[in-house]
Order: structure tokens, then C-alpha cells, then sequence
């Protein structure tokens, strides 16, 4: 099935003629389309992309399977004559998709048509194809050179953003289009902070730090968190790191389709409750990665929805110990048909630096 196959699946299940696609990811996954505006509408026979004069002729080459329609004036206004010389009655959107302001004004705009908010389109980008996959892992490749690059840089005396810096540089001088967000570098104490920006710290000797980067490719993301130790490893960072080491190993041991997202995360919570930190570890084992940095599905103690093969997901457990420190290591995996597959390569035995 072609991705607008599925959608339609969907919306024959919702029980909706059409659907109006606005999110830049399920937009550029659906129509191939990757210009930052328009909406797609989808139909039973037909597939359409509203975009505006400057998206014309892009929108032409990149979207072959999609009618391209000029916005002359607003989307609403050219929306609103698609569906009236349609007749179509019920318009599906994505309800995480449109702001209430639009969600408001489509809806009189578009009357007598009604608008059926739809909650799983996103779900359609959940298993990667092949493509998608050599994406992924070009991206994952850039950053684990990144990370072997700026090793070298960990040291006491140098400022947490004088590495994010080096980091990014790299890798949009290797070959990525940019960073998939804003690198974390996270020393002594604030390495506790799970999302700790890059700020002005200057690294010490007996510090913990915490790097979480990765780079875009073709569209397509990469996430890594690895932590260091600086100068030398105190008991205590090789127990804390140790837990949250085994914590990861078991859950790349463990994961396989057909698990729930709960169950998979329940395998790294055990390892670190066991141990005594299960109050330290206060987020999700992971989630899914592809065109955005954070999609489904979850790894979280919150998640019903199963894995399966074609997935790409973070493993990513963490112990926080506030005014002291933390650690988190992050790789991402694909599920395989009996198991997962890690695609990430950088190093993960505690690395004393100095
Ligand atoms: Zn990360
Ligand atoms: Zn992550």
C-alpha cells in the first residue's frame, strides 16, 4: 500500500470522505512535499495540495502524485471552493494538526460540511520503510562522528557551548542538514537536568557530563546521549553509571515486537528500581524518532500501543541525583521481527576523560 493508501484505509475507518492534512511531517510524509506551508486534501479519488505562489513549481516536482492547487488568496478561501465543487459532507483533520482559530473559521467556512477531528494520522509514520531507514541511519553516522570528534575536547576548563558549537558545526560540515534540535551538554551538577541546554559552564575535573545531539538528514532524525566522566570515576559515578548501563542493555536484550511500549519500558524501570533509583529515573525509556525528534510510539509506562517490526525508537534510560549529577544513554534502535537492532555505533563503556 502507498502511504495515501493507508490514509484512505483510515479514513474509511473514521467514516470520513476526506481528510485535510496540515502537520509538516505527516504533510512531507504523505505527499513528498517539503516547503514550511499548504494542506493536503485527500479524498477517495483524489489527492490534492493547496499550496501558496511561492511553493508552486516545488510543490510540482517533489508531490508527482498530487494535483497542485495555487492558494491565490488564503488556504480557506480556495479550501472552502474544493469542497463545495466536491459536495463533500465530512471533512477529516488532525485534531493535534489546527490551531482553534482555524478549527473555528474552517468550520464556518466550510459549512454545510462538518469537520471530524481525527487522532491517528500521525500513527501512519510509526514503521519505517527502507528509505526511511538508510535516512535514519546516515544521521545516526553523523553524529556518532561527532561525538568521536569532540571526545577530544572533554576536559576540565572548557565551556559547555564552545562543545555543543564544535558539535553541530561538524556535523553540518559531514553532511547534515542541520542539528535535530539544540544540542544538550549537561556538566556536574546540571547533568541531573535531563534536557540541560548548553550554557556557560566550564567543565571540572570530577564532573559527569551529559551530551544528548543528533543530526538531520534527507528530512530524517538522529538521537544520541552518551555521559563522561571527567579526570576520574568516583565509586559512585561507576554505580550510577553501571545501573543505567545494565538498564539499557537489558532493554536492547529484551525489546521485540509485539510488545506493548509499557512492557518494553518495565524492562530498564526494573534494573533501576532494583538497584534503588527508580525515583530518579522520571521519564519514559523512549519514543519514536523519524521526521520529528520526538513521535510514536512512546516507550513510557503510559503506552498500550504495541511494537512493530520497522519501528524506530530512542532506548533511553537515565538516573538524576539533584546537586549531584546524572547520566543517560540514549541509542536508537529499529524493531526487527525478533528483536530490535541498534543503530547507534559511539562507545558506551564509562569514558574517563581528561
Ligand atoms: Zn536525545
Ligand atoms: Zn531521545
Amino acid at each position: 500500500m502507498t502511504r495515501v493508501d493507508s490514509l484512505r484505509a483510515l479514513m474509511d475507518e473514521r467514516g470520513v470522505e476526506a481528510m485535510l492534512i496540515h502537520k509538516a511531517e505527516n504533510r512531507r510524509h504523505l505527499t513528498g512535499f517539503t516547503g514550511s506551508a499548504g494542506f493536503a486534501l485527500i479524498t477517495a479519488r483524489d489527492a490534492l495540495l493547496l499550496v501558496d505562489f511561492r511553493y508552486v513549481e516545488q510543490a510540482g516536482a517533489e508531490a508527482p502524485g498530487f494535483e497542485v492547487i495555487r492558494a491565490d488568496r488564503q488556504f480557506i478561501d480556495t479550501l472552502a471552493e474544493v469542497v463545495a465543487v466536491r459536495g463533500l459532507s465530512r471533512i477529516g483533520f488532525e485534531s493535534d494538526g489546527l490551531s482553534y482559530q482555524q478549527y473555528d473559521e474552517f468550520g464556518r467556512r466550510l459549512a454545510p460540511a462538518t469537520l471530524v477531528p481525527v487522532d491517528a494520522v500521525d500513527r501512519l509514520r510509526w514503521v519505517k520503510d527502507r528509505d526511511e531507514i538508510d535516512r535514519i541511519t546516515r544521521a545516526v553516522e553523523i553524529a556518532d562522528r561527532a561525538f568521536a570528534h569532540v571526545r577530544g575536547m572533554l576536559r576540565p576548563g572548557v565551556v559547555e557551548r564552545e562543545i555543543a558549537l564544535e558539535m553541530e558545526f561538524f556535523m553540518r560540515r559531514h553532511g547534515a542538514e542541520k542539528e535535530a534540535f539544540e544540542t544538550i551538554v549537561a556538566s556536574g551538577p546540571r547533568s541531573a537536568l535531563p534536557h540541560g541546554r548548553a550554557a556557560g559552564r566550564t567543565l571540572q575535573a570530577g564532573d559527569f557530563v551529559t551530551l544528548d545531539f543528533g543530526a538531520v538528514v534527507a528530512g530524517y532524525v538522529s538521537d544520541c546521549t552518551r555521559t563522561v566522566v571527567l579526570t576520574e570515576a568516583s565509586a559512585k559515578h561507576e554505580e550510577i553509571y553501571g545501573i543505567v548501563l545494565r538498564a539499557q542493555q537489558e532493554a536492547l536484550a529484551g525489546i521485540k515486537p509485539g510488545m506493548t511500549g509499557r512492557e518494553a519500558d518495565a524492562v530498564a524501570r526494573a534494573v533501576i528500581a532494583d538497584a534503588g533509583y527508580g525515583e530518579a529515573f522520571g521519564h519514559g525509556l523512549g519514543h519514536g524518532v523519524g521526521l520529528a525528534v520526538h513521535e510514536g510510539p512512546t516507550l513510557s509506562p503510559r503506552e498500550e500501543a504495541t511494537l512493530a517490526p520497522g519501528m524506530v525508537v530512542t532506548v533511553e534510560p537515565g538516573i538524576y541525583l539533584p546537586g549531584w549529577g546524572g547520566v543517560r544513554i540514549e541509542d536508537l534502535v529499529v524493531i526487527t521481527p525478533d528483536g530490535c537492532r541498534s543503530l547507534t555505533r559511539a562507545p558506551k563503556e564509562l569514558l574517563v576523560l581528561s
